[in-house]
């Protein structure tokens, strides 16, 4: 066994294939991989490629789980699940998707988004940073391993997901119901990354996006006591409904930037053409961003509350919807397992201070805390996700890799 290699070593194996990872992880790239959502025809070319490559790279344990889905021509969304086993029961995932957005508007790119461009080291393509990157990295992270004869010190897990772009039904969600992951699982969920890979994403903030339509009375401007002006009370609601879930969630969290709880009003509606009319009928919209330790129908309550009141006051009616919500996943300690032996790999390779962090957007580690696994968002990222010349650097991908080696061999490999 590998007793007496060292991370040094590993790493060099990682950075040995660096040729063949770029090769690979192009024609990868070449294969368009949208949801039918979006008109693209699904994952399933690109798991074909990626099935057939895991098996040439020396794995045994290939599987691919399908979801049926009828919009698609092969009617299946693949998910492929490769394992290696460890020297313990634990089961340790990393979560990457096969999917990507559309390319967009083509003549915003310098060069074909399907026509993978490395240059002045980075790869230029649709996929390549969101989630092609991580995928590309978890692979060739484990294959150092099974190169060099290392037993994991957990049961690995690579999971390559379809749907993740437009919702998780066909991927994570389907998985979850096929019982894949197990609640003292850890696992690793890309799905966000900072530019020098030092952070990991331990908690996230609720949504909800608020839709408020205040109704009033039209009536001419000269004589505005005759009418209800929708849009004053609007503003006179939207003032009192922000004063009073800022002042009752008032919780901060250094662990996030901004650190506090974010309530702005956001959309705002035409209320008609002219100036010389009271208008009868308000729209806008509110997006919050609530820490986890309130409850986001606690936060709707207080706005309904002043909506009331606001109702009383000035004879409007003020009608609310929650028109998205994502409640926010129970966090992930600091010092969970996962954080620590990730914040040691990302040490060693990056010479960075990991540093847990929590962000104001819902990311797929989420389904995975529910569950009660504990799982860390991590990865190195030009954050260029979903733009026209989308990339990732080359040596983000390979340091990546490595820190996925040395994550997975953990103990089992000589500290020296
Ligand atoms: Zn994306």
């Amino acid at each position: 066994m590998g007793d007496s290699m060292n991370a040094k070593e590993l790493m060099q194996t990682v950075a040995e294939d660096r040729d063949e990872l770029v090769g690979n992880f192009c024609e990868m790239l070449r294969i368009s991989a949208v949801g039918p959502e979006s008109g693209g025809e699904g994952e399933t070319e690109r798991a074909k490629y990626l099935t057939k490559l895991v098996r040439d790279l020396g794995f045994k344990s290939v599987e691919v789980l399908e979801s049926r889905d009828p919009r698609v021509p092969s009617g299946k969304r693949p998910n492929i699940i490769i394992r290696l086993r460890g020297s313990s029961d634990r089961n340790l995932w990393v979560v990457t998707h096969m999917d990507t957005v559309p390319v967009g508007d083509l003549s915003a790119w310098k060069s074909p988004p399907l026509e993978p461009r490395v240059e002045e080291g980075r790869i230029f393509a649709r996929g390549s940073e969101d989630n092609g990157q991580a995928l590309i990295a978890s692979l060739y992270g484990l294959k150092a391993l099974v190169k060099n004869g290392i037993t994991p010190e957990c049961n690995i897990g690579l999971v390559f997901v379809a749907d993740e772009e437009m919702g998780n039904v066909h991927g994570i969600d389907f998985l979850l119901s096929k019982g894949v992951f197990r609640k003292d699982d850890i696992a690793v969920v890309p799905d966000h990354g900072e530019k020098d890979g030092s952070g990991i994403v331990v908690v996230e903030k609720g949504i909800a996006w608020i839709e408020v339509e205040v109704v009033g009375v039209q009536t001419h401007a000269s004589t505005p006591e005759k009418g209800v002006n929708a849009f004053e009370a609007a503003a006179r609601f939207m003032l009192l409904a922000l004063e009073r879930v800022r002042k009752r969630f008032d919780l901060c969290d250094p662990l996030f930037d901004p650190p506090c709880s974010t309530f702005a009003p956001t959309r705002c509606e035409a209320n008609g053409p002219n100036v010389n009319t009271v208008p009868g009928r308000q729209r806008f919209a509110f997006d919050f961003r609530v820490l986890p330790e309130y409850g986001l129908d606690d936060v709707f309550s207080e706005v309904r509350a002043a909506a009331n009141d606001i109702e009383k006051s000035t004879g409007a009616k003020i009608n609310l919807k929650l028109d998205q919500r994502a409640d926010a996943a129970p966090r992930t300690k600091s010092d969970a397992e996962i954080v620590r032996r990730l914040s040691t790999a990302i040490e060693v390779v990056r010479g960075v201070k990991a540093r847990p962090m929590g962000i104001g957007g819902g990311t797929c580690a989420a389904p995975f805390r529910r569950l009660g696994i504990q799982a860390a968002v991590w990865s190195t990222s030009t954050q260029t996700a979903h733009d026209a010349n989308e990339n990732c650097k080359v040596d983000d991908v390979i340091a990546d890799a490595q820190v996925y080696a040395l994550l997975f061999a953990g103990d089992n490999l000589d500290r020296n």
